[in-house]
């Protein structure tokens, strides 16, 4: 691995193995050409990528025209310039905090941004409404013709179903039904009448 900075190379080496529980042996290798080694595992800095010229979110430093912000002092140079000591307390130059501007914890940074609200499509809402407003009018009207049937229909109701009953009761005629009655009970005929009912009362 090399340096970011000055490009030399670094006395760490990566490396990638396939996740198996013989490669995980690797991390006791402590001794290596005669070299005390420490196998550790990489360490992936999550999140989204930031640029190292502008500190700015989802683009990289190579193609950032914009203007260079140190990441340590938020000041208006590149890092590289800086000057700050450690002792100096760093300012994050998106949210004034003091913090380096690539801190994962800071407001600014779009992990730690609450998700945008649900988009809403006004077509989607405009037609939602309008079946709203449509089932409305209709369960008014279903009840509005439900109360004017209601007074006129039980007079009306009430001549045909002795009528319909004796005349349903004699065609299939009587003595079949009498058999059936000690097989099915009682529940077998009054089945019979409310599907029957309801048809000539429309009618
Ligand atoms: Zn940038
Ligand atoms: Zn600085
Ligand atoms: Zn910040």
């Amino acid at each position: 691995m090399t340096n970011r900075k000055t490009g030399l190379p670094m006395p760490l080496f990566l490396l990638s193995l396939p996740k198996t529980e013989d490669n995980k042996n690797i991390y006791y290798i402590s001794e290596l050409c005669n070299m005390k080694i420490k196998v550790e595992r990489l360490n992936k800095k999550t999140g989204p990528a930031q640029c190292f010229r502008c500190q700015g979110f989802f683009h990289s430093s190579r193609f950032c025209t914009r203007n260079p912000k140190c990441v340590k002092c938020g000041k208006p140079y590149l890092t590289r310039d800086c000057k700050k000591t450690a002792a100096e307390e760093s300012t994050c130059c998106l949210c004034q905090g003091n913090h380096p501007a690539n801190f994962l914890g800071c407001p600014k940074n779009p992990l730690n941004k609450l998700p945008p609200p649900p988009k809403v499509n006004a077509w989607e809402e405009r037609i939602k409404k309008r079946k709203e407003m449509q089932e409305a009018a209709k369960w008014k009207a279903e009840q509005a013709t439900d109360q004017q049937v209601h007074p006129s229909s039980t007079p009306a109701e009430l001549n045909p179903t002795p009528a319909l009953s004796s005349t349903s009761a004699k065609k299939p005629s009587s003595q079949p039904l009498n058999t059936k009655r000690p097989r099915h009970g009682p529940i077998g005929k009054p089945r019979l009448y409310p599907g029957r009912l309801p048809r000539p009362a429309s009618a």
